[in-house]
């Protein structure tokens, strides 16, 4: 009986020392408690922070209401699993081509995706319009930009703002911000592949889309998910050993330099990668960045490589596209 006894404690100790490291790794990515990113912008580059351009802008109407069941109950985390999704599959007349001429990578299309998405406005029976009613439509935007096929680290970092980066769907990522400049990810409703429009029906995510297949082998690096403004590669979740990342993993841009597959090619290169937890992709610029107007082509304020903060309003979130379409009232 001693023995056999024994013998139990011995196969419940050795489970628990196989379970330890896992248990580590999931109250590290623990996506029921995620901390709420508010308040996390910066002016300049901070590890875990958005360095938006200027100071933001305005607050302004921000989507969501209320705050969501899916908040701890001091409001310090959020359970992303229970977030209310936006309902419905619409498909889009999809265009987007990626192209290389020379040293520069183009990218044209209509910024539409190549998946469906929820139904905008959110339909008035939907749970999500209980906390973000979002009133916008979708709509095309002329996408036509050209980024360097080769970029390199630029001298200093570089703050953003709105459009940050384009995905392999076709649509753009927004920095991790909603219009009251809180996380956008804890705060709104996004519909099954983590996209809405904002005021002038630009489709846009702020955290990876769970619709591009992320790291198809075990162990492995993510697969290249989009390209960042400054032209370098944006990665899904998963470092060289195929686990996930956290924002102590990455520097203050939200990258990390190593081998990456790259056009075909191994090149230790500058890159960035998402996370679960907030800033969710990228931090601030580490290359030089071209800067994609409210509509998503260049255009708006600053133009290719201009240098000036996005629109507050024009990028923003819910609100009616402002009526000079030139951004905020004040800033003209
Ligand atoms: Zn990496
Ligand atoms: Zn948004």
């Amino acid at each position: 009986m001693t023995v056999r006894y024994r013998g139990i404690v011995f196969f419940a100790l050795l489970a628990l020392l196989f379970a330890l490291p896992a248990l580590a790794q999931d109250q590290q990515l623990d996506l029921t408690k995620l901390p709420v990113g508010d308040g996390k912008l910066s002016q300049e580059p901070q590890v875990g922070y958005v360095w938006r351009c200027g100071d933001g802008g305005p607050s302004s109407n921000g989507g969501a209401r209320v705050l969501g069941p899916w908040f701890s109950a001091d409001g310090t985390t959020f359970d992303m699993t229970k977030k209310y999704i936006v309902d419905g599959d619409v498909m889009w007349p999809f265009e987007f081509a990626i192209t290389t001429e020379g040293t520069e990578r183009v990218f044209t299309g209509n910024s539409l995706p190549n998946h469906g998405t929820g139904v905008y406005p959110v339909a008035a029976g939907d749970d999500a319009a209980k906390v973000d009613p979002n009133p916008n439509t979708i709509s095309a935007q002329d996408m036509s930009i050209k980024l360097p096929v080769m970029p390199t680290v630029a001298a200093e970092p570089s703050c953003m703002g709105g459009a940050i980066a384009i995905m392999l769907t076709g649509s753009v990522v927004f920095d991790g911000l909603d219009a009251e400049k809180r996380d956008a990810v804890a705060h709104e409703t996004q519909d099954k592949c983590q996209g809405h429009p904002e005021g002038n029906g630009q489709y846009h995510y702020h955290n990876l889309t769970s619709c591009l297949e992320d790291k198809p082998d075990a162990g492995t690096h993510s697969v290249l998910m989009g390209y960042a403004l400054d032209g370098f590669g944006l990665y899904g979740h998963f470092g060289e050993d195929g686990t996930a990342l956290t924002n102590t993993d990455l520097d203050e841009c939200h990258g990390h330099t190593h081998e990456i597959m790259w056009d075909g090619q191994m090149v230790e290169m500058y890159h960035y990668h998402a996370t679960y937890e907030y800033p969710y992709t990228i931090g601030c610029f580490r290359g030089t960045a071209v800067r994609l107007g409210a509509g998503g082509g260049p255009g708006g304020q600053g133009g290719p490589g201009g240098q000036n903060p996005p629109p507050p309003n024009g990028q923003g979130e819910q609100n009616p596209p402002p009526p000079n379409g030139q951004g905020a009232p004040g800033k003209p």
